[in-house]
């Protein structure tokens, strides 16, 4: 038999697959057969002793934490791996999980030893999901599930967004690329991109059409954790300390504004009940401003102003009593001064509306710039521009 640096050439790469039966949530370990460089993909709070365990069962040194999502259902140990195991985290840029020290974007890598992983944006799920890929295999989160994909139908959920992920990104791969889910509720272990493509109930053969009007027909119960599961998430796992909790809670509006609208948020307060479905943000700044400085994903635009002469918008009260849809809203413009005039309006018409502090682009600084100073792309929220 050969021995020495070379022989682990001569067997396959494998990904180590760990199990929480709790939430059905599978932990990936991969690692540098050299090196002995690791890194996690979505690891578990409940089962961090299970992992270091792994960890040193194998030899391995911990680099890398990484997240497919926010996730609803469970509650991630990256926080606290980085404290114990010196590990780096990393969450893709949508998610809005402000404390993972890298913000991956489309195409990104990810280096452990000699290896490398590629972040893939499969938006579905959720607006910031994506899957990961790693020589012969994909790591498919929420995403794509074996005979099965991931619900769409809160944090900034879209089944047409999903549909695109899974026949446009996820099946372009290779056939034989090895599927490896973010859960499976029945033993399973893993699948390859040829199987689901062929045999997915829930995708293969379908027209997008038809996979939407499924997605939507499904009426899933709420996720038991979400509440308590997506606000950890957003901070890695990690508790909020005496700051972060009162950042955390709706200010009444002060002054003369006490009393005529809900309360003031922060962006993070304010994105945080966007994701757990609770609230849903109106954009009311003018189609000119978000198409030039940015928009925030899932975002509904109902104009305060428009142009040309920044009139009112006459269709103001019906457009967002139609957004609110029965959930509070949070409303964002461009420094926080017409979302207070729209939150007032939108109090009168009986809705619970909060503004979100510091607007989209924040106050300006000593040289009139904007976004420096606070604002939801200061704190590095999500948000796109087209
Ligand atoms: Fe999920």
């Amino acid at each position: 038999m050969m021995v020495g640096p070379v022989s682990h050439l001569r067997f396959p790469m494998k990904p180590i697959q760990l199990f929480d039966p709790a939430s059905s949530t599978y932990t990936y370990v991969l690692f540098d057969q050299l090196s002995r460089d690791a890194l996690l993909i979505d690891p578990v709070d409940e089962q961090i002793d299970r992992d270091l365990a792994t960890l040193r069962e194998y030899g391995l040194k911990l680099v890398w934490t990484v997240e497919t999502h926010a996730h609803a259902d469970h509650i991630t140990s990256a926080g606290r791996l980085a404290e114990l195991a010196g590990a780096k985290t990393a969450a893709p840029l949508g998610c809005g999980i402000g404390t993972a020290g890298v913000q991956l974007q489309d195409g990104d890598t990810l280096k452990f030893g000699g290896e490398v992983l590629k972040a893939l944006h499969t938006p579905g799920h959720t607006a910031g999901s994506m899957s990961f890929l790693w020589r012969n295999h994909v790591f498919t989160g929420d995403t794509l599930l074996i005979n099965g994909c991931g619900r769409t139908d809160f944090q900034s959920g879209s089944a047409e967004a999903l549909y695109r992920s899974l026949t446009q990104v996820l099946f372009a791969l290779p056939d034989d690329t090895i599927v490896w889910p973010g859960h499976d509720y029945q033993g399973r272990s893993c699948s390859s991109i040829g199987r689901e493509k062929t045999t997915n109930t829930r995708v293969a053969g379908k027209t997008e059409a038809e996979f939407v009007a499924l997605m939507n027909s499904l009426n899933l119960p709420r996720p038991r954790r979400i509440d308590e599961a997506v606000p950890a998430n957003l901070t890695s796992g990690l508790r909020h300390d005496a700051d972060g909790a009162l950042q955390m809670q709706p200010l009444p509006p002060s002054g003369a504004h006490q009393g005529t609208y809900a309360g003031d948020v922060s962006p993070e307060l304010a994105w945080r009940w966007v994701q757990s479905g609770e609230a849903v943000m109106v954009d009311v700044r003018t189609d000119a401003e978000r198409e030039w400085v940015g928009f925030v994903p899932g975002a509904v635009p109902v104009a305060w102003k428009q142009w040309p002469g920044m009139a009112l918008n006459p269709a103001f009260d019906q457009q967002v009593r139609e957004a609110a849809g029965g959930k509070k809203l949070v409303l964002l413009c461009r420094s926080g001064v017409r979302s207070v005039a729209a939150a007032k309006r939108a109090t009168e018409l009986g809705l619970e509306a909060y503004n979100i502090l510091e607007g989209f682009e924040g106050d300006p600084d000593a040289d009139a710039h904007r976004g420096r100073k606070g604002g939801w792309r200061f704190r590095e929220l999500p948000w796109r521009q087209n």
